[in-house]
């Protein structure tokens, strides 16, 4: 919806291209460009030179009527106070994603219409029980939930391989339970590290 042209170079081999991108994507308008971010080949190009993929990210607004959410699609540095003024409905979660590989993550947890927020929460209990157990994951993700089974399930990546985990619905209203209301005035990060800050607060409040 506003076109940009970015200046890429090639980290293998130095060439100079450029790719035109959009800052601000509706989903309503551009299905095909959703698809990109989900199969993350948007913010990726391939060198003319040499076809190695280059991978790049800047600023992206990431409107999602159907859902009542956005996604600002943004490096955390480059965060500031003005980005709050941008799309200021109130009805629409507002979420900051500050890495290409968390946008396919993001959406799926907001359209299968869960708190993204608990989500969060449920995936640092969910490293910390398995830290005492002598695994160390690198990569949690939300993967699906099967409402009759009532479980949340959840991708686990270890360095011997990948597991799927399953995680009570309990859990999840229970965490519910205790969250305060969404701010729908501030992009927020919802991630790992805000989990933990979450739950620091929550136990001093006990
Ligand atoms: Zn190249």
């Amino acid at each position: 919806m506003k076109s940009i042209y970015v200046a890429l170079t090639c980290r293998n081999c130095g060439y100079q291209t450029h790719k035109q991108s959009e800052t601000l994507i509706l989903s309503d308008f551009e299905p095909y460009l959703k698809k990109q971010l989900i199969d993350e080949t948007y913010f990726s190009a391939i060198c003319p030179c040499c076809k190695n993929k280059i991978d790049f990210l800047h600023p992206c607004l990431f409107v999602e009527k159907k859902y009542r959410y956005i996604l600002f699609i943004k490096a955390k540095h480059d965060q500031k106070a003005t980005d709050h003024l941008l799309y200021q409905e109130k009805a629409y979660c507002k979420r900051y994603v500050d890495n290409t590989t968390k946008i396919k993550e993001t959406m799926k947890i907001l359209e299968d219409g869960y708190d993204d927020r608990a989500i969060a929460i449920m995936k640092l209990k969910l490293l910390l029980h398995l830290r005492k157990q002598e695994k160390h994951p690198v990569c949690i993700t939300y993967f699906d939930s099967e409402k009759e089974q009532s479980s949340i399930w959840f991708k686990v990546k270890t360095e011997e391989g990948e597991e799927m985990m399953a995680v009570h619905m309990q859990i999840y209203d229970n965490i519910l339970n205790i969250l305060p209301k969404d701010d729908h005035e501030h992009y927020q990060n919802i991630d790992l590290e805000w989990a933990i800050q979450f739950q620091k607060k929550n136990l001093k409040q006990k």
